[in-house]
C-alpha cells in the first residue's frame, strides 16, 4: 500500500474521522459511499494506516517510519486484511469473507487495531454479504471493517444499518474545481470533465490524463461516419474494443440520454456532453423517440453485460451496438 498526501476535499472527511479515533468514538463498521473517484480508497488507507501505525503524528497521521508503517507499505501487516473481487472474478465470495471472520477472531499481533478493506462491498455475492453480517452483529473489540461502495444501495439493507455511514459525494464542488484546474493547468474543459464523470475528481483527472477525451470524441465521430457508410460496423466494433468497453458504452449510453433529453424539452442545457450538442440536436430531431428509446436499451442491456459476471468478448458487446447503429440510421441517409 502506498500513501500518496490527501487531496484537499478529502481533508474534512479525514479530520472528521482521526477527531472519533482520537476520542475513542470510531465505529466497528464504517460504510465510505460515494461515487468512482472520489478517493475513498485513500482515505480508507490513510485510517488503516493511522489505526495501525505505533507512534502517529501529534496530529494523527500515521509515521511512516515505524515497523507497523514498513509491513503495511510491503503489503506484510499481519493486522491489515482487504478483501476484492478474485483475479477473473467481479465477486467477493463466501470463502474470503469466512476468512476475515478468522482474521478477526485473532488477537492483533501488534496489540493495537485489526483493520479490514473491502472494496467494492458490493462486489460481495449474497452468500457473502450473509456472512459478512454475522460478523457485523457481533463486531471483536478494537476492529475496524472499511466497507467502500461505488453503489451503497446495492448493499443488503441490514448491512447499511449496521455500519455508520461517510458520503464523500456531498463534497463542496468549488474545492474540487479549483483542484482540478490546479493539477491539469490551461487547455481543459474542467466543467465538462466533472460532468462526465459525475464530480468525480480522480476519475476526471484520469479522463483527461489517459487520452480518455481523444478517445470519447473519436468514438462519437465514428459514429456520424458510420450513419453516412464511410465506415465498416464490424471495423468499427473491433477498434472501438481496443478501449475500455464498459466507458466505451458509457458514453454511448450519456450521448442517448442526451438525445432523448433534448428531443423532450428542446433546450440544450439539459445536455451532458455540452461540446456534442450540434450532432445531439440532429440526431433528436431525426428519430423518433421510440427508436431513441430503443437504441438506449440495447445499449444498457449491453452495458450490464459488460459489468456482469459472464466474462464476453468485447467485440461480442460491440457488434450488436454498430450494426443497429447502421440500421437505424443509415435509412436516414437515404431519405436525406
Ligand atoms: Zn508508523
Amino acid at each position: 500500500m502506498t500513501l500518496r498526501p490527501l487531496p484537499p476535499w478529502l481533508i474534512p472527511y479525514w479530520q472528521q474521522l482521526i477527531t472519533a479515533h482520537q476520542q475513542q468514538r470510531l465505529p466497528h463498521a464504517l460504510l465510505l459511499g460515494g461515487n468512482l473517484g472520489m478517493g475513498k480508497t485513500q482515505l480508507a488507507q490513510h485510517l488503516a494506516a493511522a489505526l495501525l501505525c505505533m507512534q502517529p503524528t501529534p496530529t494523527g497521521e500515521s509515521c511512516g517510519q515505524c515497523q507497523a508503517c514498513h509491513l503495511l507499505r510491503a503489503g506484510n501487516h499481519p493486522d491489515f486484511s482487504q478483501l476484492m473481487p478474485l483475479e477473473k472474478s467481479t465477486q467477493i465470495l463466501i470463502d474470503q469473507v469466512r476468512g476475515l471472520i478468522q482474521f478477526c477472531s485473532l488477537t492483533a499481533n501488534y496489540g493495537r487495531y485489526q483493520v479490514a478493506i473491502i472494496e467494492p462491498a458490493e462486489a460481495m455475492n449474497v452468500n457473502a454479504a450473509n456472512s459478512l453480517l454475522k460478523l457485523l452483529e457481533e463486531p471483536p473489540d478494537n476492529t475496524l471493517l472499511l466497507l467502500i461502495s461505488h453503489h451503497p444501495m446495492q448493499l443488503l439493507p441490514t448491512i447499511r444499518s449496521r455500519c455508520q455511514r461517510l458520503d464523500l459525494n456531498r463534497t463542496d464542488p468549488h474545492v474540487i474545481h479549483s483542484w482540478l484546474k490546479e493539477q491539469l493547468g490551461a487547455g481543459h474543459d474542467i466543467e465538462l470533465l466533472l460532468t462526465l464523470t459525475a464530480n468525480a475528481p480522480l476519475a476526471a483527472i484520469q479522463l483527461a490524463q489517459q487520452e480518455g477525451l481523444n478517445q470519447r470524441q473519436s468514438l462519437f465521430s465514428s459514429l456520424a461516419d458510420l450513419s453516412n457508410g464511410k465506415l465498416d460496423p464490424i471495423k468499427t466494433a473491433a477498434q472501438w474494443a481496443q478501449h475500455e468497453v464498459g466507458q466505451v458504452l458509457y458514453w454511448l449510453i450519456s450521448w442517448m440520454m442526451d438525445v432523448i433529453r433534448f428531443a423532450q424539452t428542446q433546450q440544450n442545457q439539459h445536455i451532458l456532453n455540452q461540446d456534442q450538442q450540434t450532432a445531439i440536436q440532429q440526431l433528436a430531431q431525426r428519430l423518433s423517440l421510440i427508436q431513441a428509446f430503443e437504441f438506449l436499451d440495447l445499449l444498457t442491456e449491453h452495458y450490464r453485460l459488460a459489468q456482469g459476471t459472464v466474462a464476453l468478448k468485447p467485440n461480442s458487446l460491440l457488434e450488436p451496438i454498430t450494426l443497429a447503429w447502421v440500421a437505424l440510421t443509415a435509412p436516414m441517409r437515404k431519405t436525406a
